[in-house]
Order: C-alpha cells, then structure tokens, then sequence
C-alpha cells in the first residue's frame, strides 16, 4: 500500500524513510524505558499540571468513587453478598485505574492518608473476591449463576486494570495485598480457560497487557503464557455474547487472528489496548508476524484514520472508526482514553525499533488529544474531544461511563515514563521535559537533567553525568516537526548524523553541556486532500502543540475568519492567560485571528471553537 500522510508534514515523512537503517540489533524489543519513579519532574509546563492532579483530579476521582456514585459501595456489598448493585457493570475498573493513579503519584509523591485510603479501598476490594478467586460486583450482586457467559461484560477487561492497579501498588509500596487478590483472580480464569478448556475472546482488551505486567513482577510464564493464548483465540469465531444478542466481530477485533491484521477497525480504545498487548508478548515471545501486524496497523493508523491533535475514533456509532480519511471535525469522537493508548502503544512501537516517528506520534496526542482531556483546574474532563465545536461542548465533573477521567487520573502522574529509554549501547532522549533523572544504568549511577521552556520554546539543556563512562552513545530525538536546529556540546556545534530521526552523539564525557536549539515557528498545516472535511482549511502547529480558535477571542463574524496565503504570525508570550500561554496572534488583509493552544480550550466562558480554518490561497 502506498503512504500518503493524513497529516501531510513533509518533515515527518523526511524523518521516516529518509535515513538508512544503521542498526544491527535484532528486530524486537531492544529499549527499555526509564521508569518514571527515577524521574524528578521540575517543568515550567508539567510541574503545574502534576500539582493539580495531586491537588484536585485525584480529589475528585475519589469523592465520585466513594461519595457521589455507588463504586465503592458495590464492593462493599459484593463483600456482604447482599445489596444492589448500582452503575454500569464494568464500574469496577474506574476504581481499579483511580487506584492505579494513587499508587503513581504515592511514587513521587509520599502522602500517608493518601496511603491508607488506598489500603482502606484494597480491603473491601479484598473482601469482595469470592471463595474460588472470581472478583466482579457486577456478577456477584446480579447472578453468580450467570458469570462468564457474555464475552462482552468486561469480567477480565476489569480483572486487567486491578492487576495493573496492584502492580502499581506493590512498586509504590511494597504491600501485596492487592496483588494477591489478582493473582487469584488470573489463576481462577486460567482453572476455566486455556488449550484444552473453555475458548474466551474478551470483549474489551486490557487483560492481555495486564497479564504481561503480572508476568513481569511474578517472573509467573504461564501468566504470559496465557496472555498470548487469549490473543490467539481471536479471529475464529468463539466471540459470543451467551444468550444477550448479536456479537459483533469487527467492532470487538475479532474478524481474523491478530497476526493477520491490516487494518484497525471497531472500537477505538479496544484497538489500542490490543497492540498494547500483542507489543508486549510479541517483545517476549519474539513473535515477527505480531510486529508485522502492528506496523501494517501503525500506517492505517497514523496515515489514514488519525487526527492532527492524535486523537483517533472519529464515529460516536462505534466509538471507533469508519472508513479511511473519514474525520469530520463537530462530530469528532476522538475519546481521550483513545488518545492515551495511542501513547501507550506508540511508546512500545519505539522500543522495538529505536524510531522517533513513533515518538512523533506519542508527543502529537500527549499534548493535545490527551491533555485537552483535563481542565486547567483539573476537576473535569472531556469524554469527547471534537476538533470544532457549535458552543455546547464542555468538560464534565464526572461521566456514567467514568472512563477517561479514570484514564487522566492514572495517565498524568506516570509522564515520567516517556522521557528516557536505555539500550546496551545508547542512551535515548525522547521526550523534552525539565527533570532530574537519577538512575542506575548497566549497575552505574548516572544523573539526567533537563531544562527547558519547552513546548513554549525549543531549546533543550542536558546533562549527563556518571562517576564511570557509561560507555553509550547519546540519541537525542529531533522532532519531526523540526525543520532547523543546532546541536551543541560545550559550545562547540555538532555536525553529526541523525538516524531514525536521533541526532547521535557519539563521543562525550559526564557533565557536558549539552544543548539542542530547535527553530519553532508556527506552521501551516494542511491534511491528505482525500479528507474531505478539512479541504481548503489549514490548521495551524507550533511545536508539537495544535493550536485552536475560541469565539470569546475572536468575537466578530467567528464563521468568516480565514487564514490566508500572506497571513503573518506573532507569537505572544501571556503569563496570565489560560495558566501561561503563547497565543498566535494572524494577522492577513484586515482579518486578526487569536490563536490558543487546543488542549486549553472550553477553560473560559462557552463558545464556539474550530481548529481546522478556512484558507485563502
Ligand atoms: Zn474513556
């Protein structure tokens, strides 16, 4: 298939296919991240958003779980064995990933009470499991009788996000409680399913990854094992919803085996946490034919079916996606848990092979589709996030479906893991974020730090330091939306080559200075002429940062406003708006447009938004 880019930036295509592949490392898993329990965030834009998870998303999230909707209560009677159960029968999983948030922030963050309101939800959690492993309220409060019939009822996509909750907390912690619970839980499915026993295609994928994380902290194969085998069983009709009605096999990645995918279809979400999972088993299982898969999906993805904010899923029919090049902008669905599993699996596509595309792509929805999911207060979020909007869009407190607040909460404070990766012989600097990084590296103590303004400006201080050589070669990402930078160290320019878009520099010594300038100027951006939706619009890109236009700075005839060939930009440094801003500022043939960031929008009084404008030639 020939590859066009939905999102034509010539500078990414460059960085993709202009360089030669100069590594000899086999074709899977050869980067390890950071892990963001070593990485000491102090950045001019994170730092404030870090605050307000600690300070009011978490807050929330807990207040709704114990106080305003019936979560906990559900385990609390599940515990008993009598009482009703209240909300949507996969409620369970928001408890599990607000859980999973607490542990992330108790990481870098250590707050006693916070601690032990964890361990206070761990208990009932705890005294909710069932005799013979099972934990679901949903089931237990309506009819144990009628458990594992309905594949699409999300008994193992909620069982996968309290393992990854109890894995969290065991790192943050050191108690396994939880992680016994799960523990459990994998080894009563596996007593039911497995070669030789019940098939099971599960209607929400989450438990695939969850299990490889479960693998990982108990050295268990058969965790991984199992893993793999629930992949396998897609594709050959054993998806069924019991006696419930219709099962419906694209939307639940069930058409073919995975190994054979070409194209991504169905529920958005569901898509992601597959890759997630067929990335992790195929890195341990060495499995060619699921990273085959997976690169053939990553074009579809990414060329044909993704947004310029790196939101995918452009139908709310199926929360997922249509036909190619289909993105309407009003009605985007674009669901910001969507836009974090595009990072989730963009970091693994990178791990595999060391090419900053993938990081592109991570960035591009990091700091917009995923970021525009959280208010600058961080107490309500965007379920939806639409490209443009009549006025009537606003971030919620809560949602029935509590998905994606869930999703911010444990998203936010784990950050810390996209910045460095490791690999025998290089040191991988993907991410631009003010930080102190103090880990060992092949059992030698090493210090990262960064300083910058970044996304706001383009230059990048780092420093290595070790008290013995590291005996690695530093790839610092160069940014696909990077046209011109310099590369420094101790002054002194360097001219060095860049593979898979990685300036490498390959002699240095601990402590030197080391500083990447990167031009930022505001960009036109134009999409795939087959997106019928945005002809004769641009969009405009600073950074790696989409920017919008909101009816309350741009008050006059909001529907006429037009970028124009000859339309002049100024960026404009406002501390004092939108929590400190650069704001655009087009100027063309009598016509001032103000442009603010996208992940910043519906923070102030409603009004109409659009990111895709008009264009004059
Ligand atoms: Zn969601």
């Amino acid at each position: 298939m020939k590859q066009y880019f939905v999102l034509p930036f010539a500078c990414m295509a460059l960085w993709g296919c202009g360089e030669q592949d100069q590594l000899t490392a086999p074709p899977l898993k050869m980067i390890d991240q950071i892990d963001f329990s070593h990485v000491h965030i102090r950045d001019n834009f994170w730092s404030p958003r870090l605050a307000k998870h600690t300070s009011a998303t978490l807050p929330v999230c807990i207040d709704q779980i114990e106080n305003q909707t019936g979560r906990m209560q559900n385990f609390e009677n599940a515990a008993k064995g009598t009482g009703k159960h209240s909300g949507i029968f996969f409620d369970d999983s928001d408890v599990y990933k607000a859980l999973e948030g607490i542990a992330y922030s108790l990481i870098n963050n250590p707050d006693p009470k916070l601690e032990k309101k964890a361990d206070e939800w761990i208990d009932k959690i705890a005294a909710a499991q069932q005799p013979d492993g099972y934990i679901n309220t949903f089931y237990t409060l309506t009819g144990q009788d009628r458990r594992w019939n309905n594949m699409d009822k999300h008994e193992m996509y909620c069982a996968g996000h309290m393992m990854e909750a109890a894995v969290t907390y065991y790192q943050a912690t050191g108690k396994r409680k939880l992680l016994d619970v799960s523990i459990r839980m994998a080894d009563h499915m596996m007593e039911l399913f497995g070669p030789g026993k019940r098939h099971w295609v599960p209607g929400h994928e989450e438990i695939e990854l969850a299990l490889v994380k479960l693998y990982r902290t108990t050295d268990q194969q058969k965790y991984l094992d199992f893993a793999n085998w629930l992949l396998e069983e897609r594709g050959h009709g054993h998806g069924s919803k019991g006696d419930e009605g219709e099962w419906d096999p694209a939307y639940y990645q069930d058409l073919i085996p995975v190994r054979e995918l070409t194209d991504i279809s169905g529920h958005a979400v569901r898509c992601m946490y597959l890759y997630c999972g067929m990335a992790d088993v195929a890195a341990l299982k060495k499995d060619t034919a699921y990273i085959e898969a997976m690169n053939r999906l990553w074009d579809d993805v990414v060329l044909r079916n993704m947004y310029v904010t790196g939101g995918i899923g452009s139908s709310r029919h199926n929360e997922g996606f249509t036909e190619d090049y289909d993105l309407p902008n009003l009605d985007a669905y674009c669901e910001t848990c969507a836009s974090v599993g595009m990072v989730y699996w963009n970091q693994r596509m990178n791990q595999f092979t060391g090419d900053s595309k993938y990081v592109d792509v991570l960035e591009r929805s990091m700091y917009n589709g995923a970021l525009a999911g959280v208010s600058l207060d961080g107490d309500r979020f965007f379920y939806v996030n639409p490209l443009e909007s009549n006025g009537d869009h606003h971030r919620q407190a809560w949602y029935g479906c509590a998905c994606c607040p869930s999703q911010i909460s444990r998203f936010l404070p784990s950050i810390g893991n996209y910045i460095y990766g490791t690999w025998d012989k290089a040191l991988w600097i993907n991410l631009f974020i003010g930080n102190t990084t103090e880990v060992e590296i092949d059992g030698k103590k090493a210090v990262m730090k960064q300083e910058t303004d970044y996304p706001w400006d383009g230059q990048v201080k780092l420093t290595v330091t070790s008290e013995q050589p590291l005996g690695k070669e530093l790839r610092i990402r160069i940014p696909g939306w990077c046209k011109s930078y310099t590369l420094s160290v101790n002054g002194s320019k360097v001219e060095g080559t860049t593979e898979k878009g990685y300036a490498v520099i390959k002699k240095w010594k601990s402590g030197d200075q080391i500083v990447l300038d990167m031009d930022m100027p505001v960009e036109k951006v134009s999409a795939d002429p087959r997106v019928r939706q945005n002809t004769g619009k641009r969009a405009l890109q600073r950074g790696p940062l989409v920017y919008c236009l909101e009816e309350t700075d741009n008050t006059k005839d909001f529907a006429d406003l037009a970028l124009t060939a000859s339309s002049s930009f100024e960026v404009k440094d406002e501390p004092d708006k939108l929590g400190g801003i650069r704001s655009i500022k087009a100027t063309s043939d009598g016509q001032t447009l103000h442009f603010i960031p996208y992940y910043a929008w519906d923070n102030r009084e409603a009004g109409k938004m659009k990111v895709w404008v008009d264009y004059q030639e």
